[in-house]
């Protein structure tokens, strides 16, 4: 009856029609606007025919419909307003026309459905569904909403206290939860589920109850499920960076008493102002980037020796929870330090992670006990004849990793791949006096290793693309995300953390309170502003990484004044290991430290200052905290350090905890908008290299170009 290229309609025996999803490009089904297009002309030809007495709502694929195409997102967030409400309201008016169609339809759910899926679900009278199956509505976790009706119909077949549960939550309900809620009306065996939808579409095709239902879910009703003022009150609090969970709420509270149409339009105008938000754009790139990533990924590990054993030389806190790290995830790894005393501590760290996975029920002990056998720590080189890999994670020195790397080499298979942990050192100067260079790279892990998610993979000079597909799949393999780089003082994201050090050690120096600056930063979505992170990493460690990594950029960096981390670590406020750095730290009942205000600071802060405390606009800290930020993460993009925007914004995101509802340091810029960012560098010129815009950041602006394109 109807043939396209995401569905297909065919008449059945008695008078039934089937609209199946089958999309002929992919393995998935999904809701772009061409599929949406094809829905209107299904339903065209569906009315048009006559003498259908009922549909049947079907896939053919494992999954029902994942979802809208995220893709097609970014030029419909950013275009004005109007033009997204007016799309809307036409995609909408053919889940209605369906929906409208003047007979029976049942659906049959026979996996998952996601956002438009279920969706297009609830266009239908009745829904069966196979018991493994599930449904969900993820949009808040984009920063929208559901746009396709589900803010309307959900809560008519469910409850409004139901629906705001799986809207806010975004977890897809397995069949039991959705069967007992009533969006689910039966469960079937995976191989009766056609059959049985039909034989239902059958029955209720036989008279006319079903009209009762549908008309039931086209009024407006009345819900005392749900305390909205309460809701709205608790998720009000982060309504400034992730305003969709509050918006839900509101939309569904106005659109209950409506009638369908009244309802949807209400839908559609909180989607569109969710839409033109900074968060839903910047959470719909990170959608992408991720899938971006992924891909990269998927292309290392092709490309990658196999790796069946691993070795690690240093047993501390990197090396440790490198190993461990390895192991949990599947390969075996040889652990080796110069002291025993280390080993021990490598081993019980590793002891200690397993226990408490063991203890919350996620490993049985067998498996613990089998990932503890399989590190091997030692005093030796035994078995590294044997090993595909070796991390090196021994002190921070030059000259001995260079001596020890060497070493190791003569005692491996020739084609072994040697990774190097540095943080701050040279991965040419590491690998100048490996026999077989072209084998070695650097694996940048992020401290606390089986936490972070991120590692660098650092093409010296002479790595091989192979190496560094190797190292990077070795990466995948121990459950983190590898970005490839070039090699550069402090690589991608010390390198751009650092300008924004630069940026707060100046702020200091020019008068601003570090209390008001920690305060603007948190505010801004920083896990924790400037000062206190500097405490955190510690000062002596941070101060050692600014001057290694200011050094390799010139005048851009350059702190020719004595700044204010080097003169705690003059102080000996080293921070929270010291209990005192610009706060004083106590431990609380758990050992866990605590921070107060130490009003000692400020004589200290008095020498480094080079003007009067004076009030600063809370604006002009964020600029003076981000533009160096955004001017170095366009300076790697340009000197291609790293491959993307989307690895540069990935890497921030997942390194150093970069606010995600401004999507890394180059969406902030797009967000913003590279024309008011290269103005308020010119507000800042006076301060220094690390606010001059580069010559293609003028260039972009000038074209209206972004770092994340929307197509
Ligand atoms: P650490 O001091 O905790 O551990 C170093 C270990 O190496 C010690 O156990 C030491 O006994 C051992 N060692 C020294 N010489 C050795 C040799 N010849 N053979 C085998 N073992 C030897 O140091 P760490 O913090 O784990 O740092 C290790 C490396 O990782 C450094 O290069 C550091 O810059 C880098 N790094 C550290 C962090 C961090 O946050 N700590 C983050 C990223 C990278």
């Amino acid at each position: 009856m109807y043939q396209g290229q995401s569905l297909r309609v065919t008449l059945l025996e008695d008078g039934l029609a089937e609209l199946c999803f089958d999309r002929q490009d992919s393995a998935i089904n999904k809701f772009d606007s061409g599929t949406v297009a094809e829905l209107a002309q299904a339903t065209a030809a569906i009315r048009a025919h006559g003498g259908v007495r009922g549909v049947l709502l079907s896939s053919a694929k494992d999954s029902f419909i994942v979802g809208a195409d995220i893709f097609e997102f970014p030029p419909l967030f950013a275009g004005p307003s109007e033009a997204l409400a007016a799309f809307n309201a036409e995609q909408n008016a053919v889940f209605s026309a369906f929906e409208d169609l003047p007979v029976p339809i049942v659906a049959a759910l026979n996996g998952l459905a996601l956002g438009g899926g279920f969706e297009m679900l609830l266009t239908a009278d009745y829904r069966m569904a196979v018991s493994g199956a599930q449904a969900g509505l993820p949009e808040v976790g984009l920063g929208i909403m559901p746009g396709y009706g589900g803010t309307v119909r959900l809560p008519r077949l469910v409850g409004a206290a139901t629906t705001l549960d799986w809207i806010l939550s975004g977890k897809p309900q397995p069949t039991a939860t959705l069967l007992e809620a009533g969006a689910v009306d039966a469960l079937c065996n995976a191989g009766s589920l056609r059959e049985q939808a039909l034989a239902r579409l059958q029955a209720v095709a036989q008279d006319d109850t079903w009209k009762a239902r549908r008309e039931a879910r086209l009024r407006g009703r009345r819900d005392d499920s749900v305390d909205f003022a309460a809701l709205k009150a608790e998720h009000g609090k982060r309504a400034s960076h992730y305003p969709a969970p509050l918006a839900v709420i509101e939309s569904v509270e106005r659109s209950l008493p409506l009638a369908r149409d009244a309802a949807l339009a209400e839908e559609n105008r909180a989607f569109t102002s969710l839409a033109a938000t900074p968060t839903a754009q910047a959470l719909v790139q990170i959608f992408i980037n991720e899938q971006s990533l992924r891909k990269k990924a998927k292309g290392y590990t092709r490309q990658a020796h196999r790796l069946e054993r691993a070795a690690v030389l240093g047993a501390g806190i990197m090396g440790g929870g490198i190993a461990y790290t390895s192991a949990v995830r599947g390969t075996p790894v040889i652990m080796k330090d110069i002291a025993a005393a280390a080993l021990d501590t490598g081993m019980g760290e590793a002891r200690k992670l397993l226990a408490k996975q063991v203890d919350s029920g996620r490993m049985p002990p067998e498996k613990a006990a089998a990932v503890l056998d399989s590190i091997q720590p030692t005093l030796d080189f035994t078995g590294f004849s044997e090993v595909d890999i070796v991390v090196e994670a021994i002190v921070e020195n030059l000259g001995l990793k260079k001596r020890v790397l060497a070493d190791v080499e003569s005692r491996l298979q020739a084609n072994a791949v040697i990774a190097s942990n540095t943080s701050s050192l040279s991965i040419e100067a590491i690998g100048s006096d490996l026999q077989r260079p072209q084998n070695f790279a650097g694996m940048h892990f992020f401290n606390p290793v089986p936490v972070m998610p991120l590692v660098e993979v650092i093409k010296g000079p002479a790595t091989s693309e192979e190496t560094a597909a190797t190292v990077a799949g070795y990466a995948v393999a121990m459950g983190k995300t590898p970005v490839v780089v070039k090699d550069c003082p402090g690589f991608l994201v010390n390198r751009i953390l650092t300008a924004q050090f630069v940026g707060f050690v100046r702020l200091i120096r020019d008068g601003a309170d570090y209390l008001q600056i920690d305060r603007v930063m948190e505010a801004f979505g920083w896990p924790m502003g400037p000062a206190y992170l500097q405490d955190v990493i510690g000062m002596d460690t941070s101060c050692h990484v600014i001057d290694v990594i200011t050094a390799g950029y010139g005048e851009r960096m350059r702190l020719d004044f004595a700044h204010v981390i080097a003169r705690m670590v003059q102080a000996g406020r080293l921070g929270q290991k010291s209990g005192r750095g610009f706060y004083r730290y106590q431990a609380d009942a758990k050992g866990r430290p605590q921070k107060s205000i130490d009003p000692e600071v400020a004589d200290l802060l008095a020498d480094v200052r080079a003007e009067r405390v004076r009030d600063f606009g809370d604006q002009e800290i964020v600029e003076r905290m981000m533009l160096p930020m955004v001017i170095e993460a366009a300076l790697c993009l340009e000197e291609g350090v790293a491959e993307s925007a989307a690895d540069i914004d990935m890497s921030l995101l997942l390194g150093i905890g970069f606010p995600r509802h401004w999507g890394g340091a180059l969406k902030y810029a797009d967000l913003v908008g590279l024309p008011n960012i290269v103005a308020q560098c010119e507000t800042h010129r006076t301060l220094g290299g690390c606010y001059q815009p580069t010559q293609r950041m003028r260039e972009m602006a000038a074209r209206g170009e972004r770092f994340h394109p929307l197509n």
